[in-house]
């Protein structure tokens, strides 16, 4: 089986995953934390994290007589001009989470994934009959803890899955199967007594290390919470820098991200045009057909058209440009509800500024 495994991962390299190691098919050791976390509420909205909580506690729940679980990273790093941690917008450009400006990590990993179960059918025997289930995020696995015992990474006080060697800016994947095969060492590691991401959360969402209120942290607030976006949040998304989708400044911060972060050579990730170079007002002006157009394939389309102009509008309402009231008054008619709300908040908070100019004092 030792040779199987060397196999499977010398394909996953070369399949474009970055990561690869093999993890026992054993349940959660974090279910009762991972229950308390949901009872608090900290998940917010996101249904598809609390439905069906026990199956993502128990890999033999998605797969009777699972035995291994093979976990794979890629890399979606993709800011080599910028270099890593460096902001890389003006005042009026729209900021992307760095996941989300190529194309749709769902599709490009399932689909190789896939190809990799295949792989392990036909290398196994007929004789074997290995069963296979292919998970990319959605699956109800508690993907980072698996990502552990494979010895991908150890977690950071920021919640994420930090690899020593390369950071944390990795999409994670996996294969439940009932082929037994020889398990990896757990991934050790840890941050110190470095404290950076807890520093520089703008919303306090990381409520102590290795807690995080996801309905405080942006990337929930900007993808998936559909509503409007609670005042309280509102100036931290322009303060941020125009975060309008997503949010990596407890990735950014990171030293393991700073130091030693590798810009991905897959040709699925470097940022599309929209992502790269959008401006705030151009993009609160895109009606359906643009938005579709311009994200297709694209992981952005999650927040649906109405959310991303919310964030947009939102994000507006720190500019003093005089032409931001114009795209402002022309969102007043847009045809969704949200985005009109968030146009009128926006102007208002313009408007006030101008009444009431922000005293040296305060400015300093
Ligand atoms: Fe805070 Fe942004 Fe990290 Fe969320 S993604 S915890 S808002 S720094
Ligand atoms: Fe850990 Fe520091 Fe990275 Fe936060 S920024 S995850 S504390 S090493």
């Amino acid at each position: 089986m030792h040779e199987l495994a060397e196999k499977i991962k010398g394909r996953a390299l070369a399949l474009g995953f970055d990561l690869v190691g093999i993890a026992d098919a054993s349940p959660s050791v974090f279910a009762e934390a991972y229950r308390d976390w949901v009872a608090q509420g900290y998940a917010g909205e996101m249904a598809y994290l609390t439905r069906n909580l026990e199956r993502r506690l128990d890999p033999r729940e998605l797969l009777p007589d699972a035995r291994s679980i093979i976990v794979v990273g890629m890399n979606y790093y993709a800011d080599a001009e910028e270099g890593p941690g460096t902001p890389l917008h003006d005042e009026t450009q729209a900021v992307f989470a760095r996941y989300a400006r190529g194309d749709d990590y769902h599709d490009v990993m399932t689909a190789r994934l896939r190809e990799l179960l295949a792989f392990l059918q036909a290398e196994a025997g007929a004789e074997q009959d290995v069963q296979g289930r292919v998970y990319v995020d959605t699956g109800p696995l508690l993907e980072r803890e698996v990502a552990q015992r494979a010895g991908l990474g150890w977690f950071g006080k920021n919640t994420m899955l930090i690899n020593t060697r390369r950071g944390s800016y990795f999409f994670l994947g996996e294969i439940v199967t009932n082929l037994a095969l020889p398990p990896d060492e757990p991934a050790v590691g840890g941050c110190g007594t470095c404290t950076r991401c807890l520093d520089a959360c703008p919303t306090g969402a990381i409520l102590e290390p290795y807690k995080l209120d996801a309905r405080r942290c942006l990337s929930y607030l900007t993808i998936e919470l559909k509503g409007d976006l609670p005042e309280e949040f509102r100036p931290a998304l322009a303060e941020a820098g125009n975060r309008i989708y997503g949010c990596d400044i407890c990735q950014e911060v990171c030293p393991f991200n700073q130091r030693r972060a590798i810009p991905t050579d897959d040709p699925a990730y470097p940022p599309r045009e929209a992502t790269a170079t959008s401006k705030l007002a151009d993009l609160l002006l895109m009606d359906d057909e643009a938005f579709q157009r311009a994200f297709k394939g694209s992981p952005v389309k999650r927040a649906k058209r109405r959310g991303l102009l919310r964030n947009v509008a939102v994000a507006l309402a720190a500019s003093d440009d005089p032409e931001t009231e114009i795209v402002l008054e022309a969102a007043l008619n847009d045809p969704e509800p949200l985005v009109r709300e968030h146009a009128e908040w926006a102007l208002q908070q313009i408007r006030f500024r101008q009444i009431v100019p922000v005293s040296a004092d305060q400015e300093g």
